[in-house]
């Protein structure tokens, strides 16, 4: 089977794969407080669907999975989809993106199952505050999911910090202290305007210099480091002394596209080439054909964009394509 190497010349190793749009919090730049309609359930693929669809994606050379969501951990028995995952052949890595909430009580299922390590994200560590980001939930339950992530193995942990201006901007500091006294690698994000636009990505957007001048500020020697291991475009660096690291993940400030490996599978069932525009390609229709699965995965090599244009969009620029619809939780990150 041929690799999968789209129009410019980006060979695909990597499908994230979300196994649900549900979520257990409704954090303020994900998905709407009030209002979201979710996919029924009869319309998510099941879990044999899903091995179905990554078995295809293996023989093209995929060797690395990423389950997310919505929050993953709602959806019964994800072990069993672990399991199932790290059986196909060729798999190097499998990981999670959590909220964290459910983690505790499920780590050690997780990694006998054949998940590797975790990212968990975290954008404070401020109960009232994470009230307020996360509109739902409880800290602590997050932070106990980060225990018992570290007590299970599935190491490296990396903490996804998305940073909104005006809301958890002053906590920087803080985030770079947890990653130089623990083995901990706190990811920064810049915030994406992922099926919405609306004036709160505008006031909330924060460039993510910022994070490299308050270590400056701050009087840290930095240096630019090889970031843990499946870092993709994360730019990663240690602080002087420090056991952890911390990445900056910038989209808008600084575009990655160039170096994209991924590709998206949502919950209901596409094939996503690009986080970003409308495009997808709908699996079910090639679910019991192999040939028609592996149609599919060429058709998205295809169409493949060369890159977003989210800082076009910042700019008040006209964009060359239609931006999705779908909010980030229901294509999964
Ligand atoms: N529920 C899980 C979680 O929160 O980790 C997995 C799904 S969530 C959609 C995946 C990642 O996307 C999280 O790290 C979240 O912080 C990030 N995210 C969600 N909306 C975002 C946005 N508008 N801009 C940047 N990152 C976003
Ligand atoms: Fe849920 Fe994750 Fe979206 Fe927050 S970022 S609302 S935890 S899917």
């Amino acid at each position: 089977m041929p690799a999968l190497v789209d129009r410019f010349g980006r060979t695909h190793t990597y499908l994230r794969i979300s196994v649900t749009d549900r979520c257990n919090l409704r954090c303020l730049y994900c998905m709407p407080e009030e209002g979201m309609v979710f996919m029924e359930q009869d319309k998510l693929l099941s879990y044999a669907q899903i091995l179905e669809v990554a078995a295809a994606a293996a023989k093209f050379g995929i060797r690395k999975f990423r389950i997310t969501g919505g929050e993953p951990l709602v959806r019964p028995n994800l072990d069993e989809l672990v399991a199932g995952l790290s059986a196909l052949p060729g798999i190097e890595d499998i990981s999670l993106t959590t909220n964290g909430i459910l983690l505790a009580p499920q780590a050690r299922k997780l990694k006998e199952a054949g998940l590797k390590r975790v990212n968990i994200s975290l954008d404070t560590l401020d109960a009232a505050r994470f009230k307020f980001i996360a509109r739902r939930g409880d800290l602590n339950r997050v932070l106990e999911g980060v225990q018992a992530a570290a007590e299970a193995g599935l190491t490296p942990i990396k903490l996804n910090c998305v940073l909104l201006k005006g809301v958890n901007e002053d906590e920087i500091e803080t985030f770079l202290k947890l990653s130089t006294d623990q083995p901990l690698h706190v990811r920064f994000i810049e915030y994406m305007p992922i099926g919405h636009e609306d004036a709160g990505w505008r006031n909330h957007y924060l460039p993510l210099s910022k994070v490299l001048e308050e270590a400056r500020r701050l009087g840290y020697a930095v240096h630019s480091v090889e970031g843990p291991q499946g870092s993709g475009p994360s730019d990663d660096y240690r602080i002087e002394g420090g056991v952890g690291t911390f990445g900056l993940i910038h989209p808008i400030s600084d575009q990655f596209c160039k170096n994209c490996n991924r590709l998206r599978l949502t919950a209901d069932g596409n094939l996503k080439p690009c986080l970003y525009w409308v495009d997808e390609l709908n699996v079910k229709q090639a679910l019991g054909s192999e040939e028609a699965m592996e149609r599919l995965f060429l058709r998205a090599m295809d169409i493949k964009p060369e890159n977003h244009e989210m800082a076009a969009l910042l700019a008040g620029e006209k964009l060359t394509h239609v931006p999705t619809e779908r909010r980030m939780s229901q294509i999964g990150g």
